[in-house]
């Protein structure tokens, strides 16, 4: 059973995911990505736009600013209302989300419910996790956004806490600048800042994060339950597209009487993480709610004009979010095997091929072969221009294998002696370890229909 000790520490050891300001003794619960972190990241979100935004011709993408004029918190609710719980131990002066400590207890989300999250801790004399004591502080709200100052601004200037917001102000730019037809998607994938009360469980929740985030416009008369179904199938289609088993995926929604009141349904897409079942995407309908408010607070019309019944009307949306960072995690946490060969362990990370992060090794036998690490580093040169290599001659041919695996690399390509004669190399394959001879003017072809 993989556990979340054995990823972290894979994940340093190998160049995925490092602890932020590591030398300054770390920062924040916060992480940065390697080099193959980056990788497996790029590939995440290459794939999701492929995905979303080039396959579909209803969608279309952007890429907006992070800091955004502050009235738009005011008129999207956040400056108000974008609140956890928290709450205090006194006696070591930590600090808790009151809603996750009472989940525990209670089972069930009490967003908002403050007094009653101070009485269900107080009178089941909820432990502190971090000193066991029972005394707790009121719940009271605690406001999420990052504020900033910025020169020539009056106002508090705040990091976007989520990406949606530059969607929904560039609806105007959308539908003046391209043709887009009702229903019709706006993505974004980009930085997100929360202000969280606690950060934890690794890249699972983080202060700095990012989404890939869809506002997806329908006419208000639209059967709108047939279009969330096949949003959240997508959802649950792209998340088993990098790995993940659909056993481990289940669907929480919000029950009614707690959604926001614009919201007619909310679900959200949980992973059974080493921690438990948690959020990993969500899927909203929020009505016209973002629009009626950006209209009202900007005294901008932001209608569509159905030109085929003449008729103008502010369109309800549909909103799936993406984690990045919780995606990647899950696909780290399905790739992860160890496996026994010939009484020895083998850590290999299975990502499916489109987000390996390295897709292709090669290797001269031995480094200290001259003419061995001569034609090597030729195939390398002949590869790189169209596959993800790397050109290893550190250590024994073992070595070099067992790091591969551990970072999930597809094939590993090794010249040895008979190479030289026969023009030929050894591939073998990361899932079943065969090995193969290829010509290496064959190889090309050969990678190709492999890796397609
Ligand atoms: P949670 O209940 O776990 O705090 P949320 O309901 O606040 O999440 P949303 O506001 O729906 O999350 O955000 C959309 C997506 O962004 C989430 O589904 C998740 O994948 C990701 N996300 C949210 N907060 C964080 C965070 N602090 N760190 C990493 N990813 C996050």
């Amino acid at each position: 059973m993989v556990t979340m000790e054995k990823i972290v520490s894979l994940c340093k050891r190998r160049g995925f995911i490092f602890p932020c300001s590591e030398i300054y003794g770390g920062f924040a619960n916060a992480y940065d990505y390697g080099p193959y972190g980056v990788e497996l990241k790029n590939n995440i979100k290459k794939l999701w736009w492929e995905k979303f935004v080039h396959q579909r011709q209803d969608i279309i993408g952007i890429d907006g600013s992070i800091l955004l004029h502050p009235k738009l918190w005011e008129a999207s609710g956040h400056l108000t209302g974008f609140n956890d719980a928290m709450v205090d131990c006194k006696e070591c002066k930590k600090r808790f989300r009151a809603d996750h400590l009472v989940k525990k207890i209670a089972g069930e989300d009490m967003e908002g419910e403050l007094e009653e999250m101070t009485k269900i801790l107080r009178e089941k004399k909820v432990r502190c996790p971090d000193c066991g004591a029972s005394d707790w502080t009121e719940a009271k709200n605690f406001n999420m956004m990052f504020q900033t100052e910025m020169n020539g601004i009056e106002d508090k200037v705040y990091l976007r806490p989520e990406t949606a917001g530059a969607i929904f102000i560039n609806f105007k730019n959308i539908i003046d600048s391209m043709r887009v037809k009702i229903p019709f998607g706006i993505a974004q994938i980009g930085k997100a800042f929360r202000n969280e009360i606690i950060a934890g469980n690794f890249i699972f929740r983080t202060r700095e994060f990012e989404q890939m985030e869809i506002e997806y416009f329908i006419n208000p008369e639209a059967k709108w339950e047939s279009l969330f179904d096949e949003w959240l199938n997508l959802q649950e289609e792209f998340i088993m597209e990098i790995g993940a088993k659909k056993e481990n995926l289940r669907k929480r929604e919000h029950p009614k009487e707690k959604l926001s009141h614009y919201s007619k349904k909310t679900v959200d897409i949980e992973y059974k993480y080493p921690f438990g079942f948690e959020e990993l995407f969500g899927l909203a309908h929020r009505g016209d709610f973002d629009l009626s408010q950006h209209s009202k607070y900007s005294n901008e019309k932001l209608e569509y004009f159905d030109a085929e019944n003449n008729k103008k009307f502010t369109p309800h949306v549909l909103e799936p979010t993406f984690g990045v960072d919780r995606a990647l995690l899950v696909a780290l946490l399905s790739a992860y095997n160890e496996e026994e060969i010939k009484g020895e362990k083998r850590i290999v990370l299975k990502f499916p091929k489109e987000i390996a992060p390295i897709q292709i090794a090669v290797f001269p036998l031995l480094r200290n072969k001259p003419e061995l690490v001569k034609k090597a580093k030729e195939v390398y040169e002949q590869l790189k221009p169209e596959f993800i290599c790397e050109f290893d001659d550190n250590g024994n041919i073992g070595k070099r294998y067992r790091r591969q695996d551990e970072i999930g690399t597809l094939m590993c390509l090794t010249i040895d002696f008979d190479s030289l004669e026969n023009d030929d190399l050894t591939v073998r394959d990361r899932d079943t370890m065969k090995q193969e001879r290829v010509k290496i003017k064959e190889l090309i072809e050969y990678l190709r229909n492999k890796l397609s």
